[in-house]
């Protein structure tokens, strides 16, 4: 069998399934191609919650394609008819001089965002969960809020078959070739082998393998999300009176977490932020350790003393890292005919629909009007952390 399509794309996961609704949106003819089942546990994309916020500390480059995802969510719960994206408000909690505060506070000053600063005792005030020390203080944003991956990732798959994709589950890519001349790509699977004018690889922790010659080194890192049933109840924790956070600690280490989103049997989500290791999406251990239920009830009982009452559940999660944490997204250096969309670095779901789009900018035009400068495929360098904060 060898049938033809105007773009396919690998890996239905948050990117890709993104990518394939705008492209099929488009008029384009897509095959999309996933090893596992729609919206599956096996990648970066489970867990049922992601924190989305504008004040980027990561960099101020990526507030405008916020600010567009934002209208792309929307517009996704419109358009799918699912409930994605909940307004919570957002504090970035820690010292002044942290790059959690100080990068957030540079992001919002710089693009006009609408935010508050908040010394310790308004913290304790006005989020009485929250107990920090009386030298941190916090970015506060109204517009901060978390989404929901699994019905994301569901919602652009059923409109992209709405819109005509042929998306095929349960059938890894075992190789793409890009043809000579910019033009066309041949992809073998197990059930047999398609042909495709371009190509947009979104492969999550699978980038290693399937784009082994981009030039980029990505580290795959196992992360554990955490439940737990608060001493006292959820009360405190629901999402009308307690938003997303982000709280750093002096040695750098930080911690997030989410209100009770679930109901109140389900517990309350938290985790650490890039405190993972190593692994290979075959060697990943799944199972959720004492030490570390520990380990992370501890951190807490200082900071949200409440949260750490009964353990519930863990789940692990995948983060593909680049050396600089920033994305991956432009045209295969070699192969201009494929695109890639990879390296999320733990930090990319707020991002899936203007992903989606920008990859169909790519793939369809050659080029986006997004600002994608920080994401070129090139090999990278680990940033000096503060020296991308003013201060
Ligand atoms: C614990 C955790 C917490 C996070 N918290 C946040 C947060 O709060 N906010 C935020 O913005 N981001 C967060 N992230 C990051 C975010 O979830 C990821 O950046 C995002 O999900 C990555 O999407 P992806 O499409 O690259 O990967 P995935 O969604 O994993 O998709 C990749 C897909 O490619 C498929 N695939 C791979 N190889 C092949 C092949 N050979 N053939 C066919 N299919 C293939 C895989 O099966 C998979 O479905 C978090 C991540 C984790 C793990």
């Amino acid at each position: 069998m060898d049938r033809s399509y105007d773009v396919a794309v690998i890996g239905l996961g948050a990117m890709g399934s993104a990518a394939a609704y705008h492209l099929a949106a488009r008029g384009q003819r897509v095959l999309g191609l996933e090893r596992f089942g729609p919206a599956h546990d096996r990648g970066s994309s489970h867990g049922g919650s992601r924190i989305i916020r504008q004040a980027y500390f990561e960099h101020p480059d990526y507030v405008p394609l916020l600010l567009r995802s934002y209208e792309l969510w929307e517009a996704l719960e419109r358009d799918s008819g699912s409930d994605l994206l909940t307004v919570t408000g957002a504090l970035m909690v820690g010292r002044p001089d942290t790059r959690t505060v100080a990068g957030s506070r540079d992001s919002a000053l710089r693009w006009g965002l609408a935010h508050e600063m908040l010394e310790a005792g308004d913290i304790r005030r006005r989020f009485p969960t929250m107990a920090p020390q009386a030298d941190e203080v916090a970015l506060y944003e109204e517009r901060g809020g978390f989404v929901r991956p699994e019905a994301a990732v569901a919602a652009h798959i059923g409109l992209a078959e709405r819109a005509g994709a042929d998306l095929r589950f349960h059938e890894p890519v075992h190789t793409w070739t890009a043809l000579p001349g910019g033009d066309g790509v041949r992809i073998a699977t197990g059930e047999g082998s398609y042909t495709a004018a371009r190509l947009v690889v979104c492969p999550g922790a699978w980038a290693p393998r399937l784009l082994a010659d981009l030039g980029v080194d990505f580290t795959v890192e196992r992360q554990v999300q955490y439940w737990f049933a608060p001493r006292g109840g959820t009360a405190p924790f629901t999402p009308d009176r307690h938003p997303v956070y982000v709280w750093e600690a002096p040695a750098g280490v930080q911690v997030y977490g989410f209100p009770a989103y679930e109901g109140p049997d389900e517990g309350v989500k938290t985790a650490f932020f890039r405190r993972g290791t190593a692994c290979t999406p075959e060697s990943l251990d799944r199972r959720v350790h004492p030490a570390e239920i520990a380990a992370i009830a501890d951190h807490l009982s200082t900071r949200v003393p409440d949260l750490p009452g009964r353990f519930l559940r863990g789940a692990a999660c995948m983060y593909t890292t680049t050396a600089d944490e920033h994305f991956v997204i432009g045209a295969h250096p070699e192969h201009p005919q494929v695109t890639v969309a990879c390296g999320f670095s733990g930090h990319g779901f707020k991002f899936t629909p203007v992903v989606g789009e920008i990859a169909a900018d790519l793939a369809t035009e050659g080029t986006t009007a997004h600002p994608v400068d920080l994401f070129e495929p090139r090999p990278r360098r680990a940033a000096a952390e503060p020296q991308e904060v003013a201060r």
